[in-house]
């Protein structure tokens, strides 16, 4: 699975063909394509280690992982803090939170490590996981300013646990789930981190955007929309099931609108911690945690929403509300005989 930051809509608003062609090619990218070579460098991983590369791709499109690409290695024996570049040091910090409030150690809980690309071809758009290795562009300096930021970093580690966990398919409202499950982890984090005193803060990728965007960042969970601005348009991000948007399982309908309707989740999640009055970083996070490790690979939102209910103990009341908030009625999907096809023919063509 190739997950992206930015949909191609918002890359058509701002004309970048270039980005937009090759976020499409990317996702067709195989996972062969990735060179991986055993570079001396890079130590193997024993328990409790943490190790993170952070390799150049020197403005091209090449993802080689030679050791001449190397920038730095961050190893952390037994979890011991070190210092490192800022890109790394985003990284560091979304493994820690991974394993604090989710209890993987990296993305398969094997002590995988996180293998960082950056300045990927020439002011390229977006930042991504292809589903080896995370990749970030420079931007165009023109619209989008950076894609080093703290919640930009967490969402694309999510995609890969996400994968790792429950194999969701890219499209429609499972789509739209993954999505919001690595934009739920982005906020959390993007809170955690906050000082003392400072109140919660539901934009994500605040700083994406040079000062020409009128926006606030690429997605918020409030009903604030995000950016609405001459290039860009308005964030159509819907918060409610009767604005739910229906688009082609395409490239072009961003496989059913999985980073719109991903704005109604988020919403409802939202919800649920104003309603319960918890840290989304603690109670929200884990009841949505617990959810999705129980998530299959054809769940839908009242599915979703099923499982959030199941594992929610004592805040059962104000989740229930929460998701009536956003016009969703939990609802408990069977597996099939066809879903088990399904994942068949997925999987394997
Ligand atoms: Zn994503």
């Amino acid at each position: 699975m190739k997950c992206c930051i930015i949909p191609d809509d918002v890359l058509k608003k701002v004309k970048d063909k270039q980005s937009l062609e090759h976020s499409q090619e990317i996702r067709e990218i195989r996972a062969a394509q990735v060179v991986l070579k055993k570079a001396s460098k890079v130590p193997i991983p024993g328990d409790h280690d943490e190790v993170r590369v952070l390799y150049d791709s020197h403005n091209t499109k090449i993802l080689n992982v030679a050791e001449d690409n190397i920038i730095e290695v961050d190893y952390e024996q037994e979890h011991k803090n070190t210092n490192s570049s800022v890109e790394l040091e985003m990284f560091d910090k979304t493994y820690d939170f991974f394993l604090q409030k989710l209890g993987m150690e990296s993305y398969d809980n094997r002590d995988a490590i996180w293998r960082i690309f950056m300045h990927y071809d020439t002011k390229y758009n977006n930042a991504f996981w292809n589903g080896q290795v995370f990749v970030f562009g420079d931007g165009d300096q023109l619209f989008f300013k950076t894609f080093w930021i703290q919640d930009v970093c967490a969402h694309e580690a999510m995609h890969a646990i996400t994968e790792y966990v429950t194999q969701l398919e890219y499209k429609g409202q499972s789509g739209a789930l993954n999505e919001h499950i690595s934009d739920v982890v982005g906020i959390c984090l993007k809170n955690f981190l906050l000082k003392e005193g400072e109140q919660w803060n539901w934009i994500l990728a605040e700083g994406i955007w040079t000062p020409i965007i009128q926006g606030k960042g690429l997605r918020t969970f409030t009903l604030e929309p995000a950016y609405d601005d001459p290039i860009l348009g308005k964030d159509g991000q819907p918060k409610h099931m009767k604005d739910y948007v229906n688009l082609p399982y395409d490239k072009k309908g961003d496989f059913g609108g999985v980073h719109i309707n991903s704005g109604i989740l988020n919403h409802a999640f939202y919800a649920f911690v104003y309603r319960s009055g918890k840290k989304p970083f603690e109670e929200p996070l884990n009841v949505w945690w617990k959810a999705v490790q129980k998530t299959k690979a054809f769940d839908d939102f009242a599915a979703f929403a099923y499982n959030t209910i199941q594992v929610s103990g004592e805040l059962k009341g104000h989740l229930e509300a929460a998701w009536n908030d956003v016009g969703i009625i939990p609802r408990k999907k069977e597996w099939t005989f066809w879903d088990s096809i399904r994942l068949y023919l997925m999987r394997y063509h």
